[in-house]
């Protein structure tokens, strides 16, 4: 947890977690306690079919329940991953229901759906527009998804082409922790909220009050008398840039760059229809914000 200059709090958490349950290397309880020497507050261990209780652990970890299906094996017939984040029952999801009938179950049962890992299943616009404001937020970064195991861990493109067409999903970063190596304690979610309650963060989700990184923390504010997206960043996160990815194909400034960057701004040219955020610290760890819808 960490409490910014306004004097929010934000808890760090893991969405997308596998254990031995399923296809994972590590036991529940060893994941939990791995992640909590890591300094997250809250986890959804999500293994495959099998779906986990909401509870707090014995050493304080808030664990909401989780669940992923998967429905589909060829690319192209499509990929759908979904996972069930802190539902209140059991939503009786089926191998026979498909990606839609899933996350509507999910919701339905008091859940978050994520579309998981949208790059890594190659999933297309054709895909993915359907399900528009049916989803509660994609995944832009899987660190599993990641090499060795994989080599499509990042979802920007995809998520920016939905933005193109109006479809602005939130977007979470995630480990999906299989083999307890590199995608492991690795990419997160900071999410604002007043407490650590399983109603507290899965509200705070919905509203899109979370962000994603491996490391550096960003605030992305909307700036309408400024007319441009701005960006914060805490000094000692060593951020050396700050991107911007837009619909427009070309721009004049696509990214600020320095040393220790603490405030960057995006003005706005009248063109771009969304401004999506990226920072990387000096050691080249990612931080991703969620995508600012722009109204012209
Ligand atoms: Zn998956
Ligand atoms: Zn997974």
């Amino acid at each position: 947890m960490y409490t910014d200059e306004h004097g929010n709090l934000w808890w760090k958490g893991n969405l997308h977690t596998h254990t031995t349950r399923s296809d994972g290397r590590l036991s529940p309880e060893d994941c939990i306690a791995l992640y909590r020497a890591h300094g997250y507050d809250f986890l959804a261990l999500t293994d495959h079919w099998k779906l986990s209780e909401n509870a707090v652990s014995d050493d304080g970890m808030l664990l909401l329940s989780g669940c992923e299906y998967d429905f589909g094996r060829r690319v192209q017939e499509g990929i759908y991953h979904v996972v069930a984040i802190g539902c209140e029952r059991d939503p009786m999801v089926t191998r026979e229901d498909g990606a839609r009938a899933a996350i509507d179950k999910i919701r339905e049962s008091g859940g978050l759906a994520d579309l998981a890992h949208p790059a890594w299943s190659m999933n297309t616009l054709d895909q993915l527009l359907p399900l528009d404001g049916r989803v509660d937020f994609t995944e832009i970064f899987n660190s599993v998804s990641d090499l060795p195991a994989n080599c499509r861990p990042y979802s920007g493109e995809i998520i920016d082409l939905l933005a193109s067409r109006g479809a602005v999903w939130k977007t979470a970063a995630v480990d999906d922790t299989h083999w307890y190596r590199r995608d492991a304690c690795r990419a997160y979610v900071w999410v604002r909220a007043a407490e650590c309650t399983r109603e507290a963060i899965l509200a705070a989700i919905r509203a899109g009050d979370f962000y994603s990184t491996e490391s550096p923390r960003m605030a992305v504010t909307f700036d309408g008398a400024a007319n441009c997206v701005r960006v914060r960043c805490p000094a000692e996160d060593r951020v050396s840039m700050v991107t911007y990815f837009t619909d427009t194909a070309w721009t004049g400034h696509r990214s600020d760059v320095g040393e220790n960057l603490t405030d960057a701004a995006f003005p706005l040219t009248g063109r771009e229809t969304f401004v999506r955020v990226e920072v990387r610290d000096a050691d080249g760890r990612c931080g991703w914000g969620q995508t600012v819808r722009i109204q012209n």
